[in-house]
């Protein structure tokens, strides 16, 4: 089954966040870059564009999180945490649904991280900033864009490089050849 099929029958084809059944598209939940099950949200169009424009925001219907904070879904409850997290600076009823609400450690951390949308750093598998001069390690088979080669899991790429123009890769050498790899698949050594 494709990624896009688990979430549908995940949300039973509802917005996981405020339950309409309107034009539903998944959402990665960031730092995270790539559409997964674990890592992606379905939601409707009202709530993805009240997300990426903040100013356009309508307070009410965002009383859905009420329920949404509930979800057994984890990335549902990181993107309902961010939402409330933001209301709260000028909503009180957001500030009681954020005291109430319980994350796991884990989770927690997750919705913190990813929390400044403007922060335009590459972040390895958990999210750490990687920089200039790191190693990292290589966390699964990844083909070589344009050849039948790939990358082996657990292969160190030694002394990366960041990209100012995108945030998402990292530079490095790859058994002497110099290659772009995506931050999410390395992990800091
Ligand atoms: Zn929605």
């Amino acid at each position: 089954m494709s990624t896009e099929a688990t979430l549908l029958e995940r949300c039973q084809s509802k917005c996981e966040l405020c339950g309409s059944d309107s034009s539903l598209a998944p959402f990665v939940v960031s730092p995270h870059t790539q559409v997964t099950v674990d890592h992606a949200v379905m939601i409707c169009d009202t709530c993805k564009g009240q997300i990426e424009n903040p100013e356009t925001v309508d307070v009410n219907h965002w009383r859905c999180l009420n329920d949404s904070m509930w979800s057994q879904e984890v990335p549902v409850q990181v993107m309902a945490w961010r939402q409330l997290k933001k209301l709260s600076a000028t909503e009180g009823w957001a500030q009681d649904l954020l005291d109430m609400m319980y994350m796991e450690e884990e989770t927690a951390k997750w919705a913190e991280i990813g929390m400044d949308d403007n922060a335009e750093k590459p972040l390895d598998v958990n999210g750490v900033e990687l920089k200039k001069g790191d190693d990292v390690t290589i966390i699964k088979d990844l083909p070589i864009k344009g050849s039948s080669q790939v990358i082996k899991q657990g292969t160190v790429v030694r002394n990366i490089n960041v990209s100012d123009t995108d945030p998402t890769h990292i530079q490095g050498k790859v058994n002497g050849q110099a290659m772009y790899v995506i931050a999410e698949y390395c992990r800091k050594k």
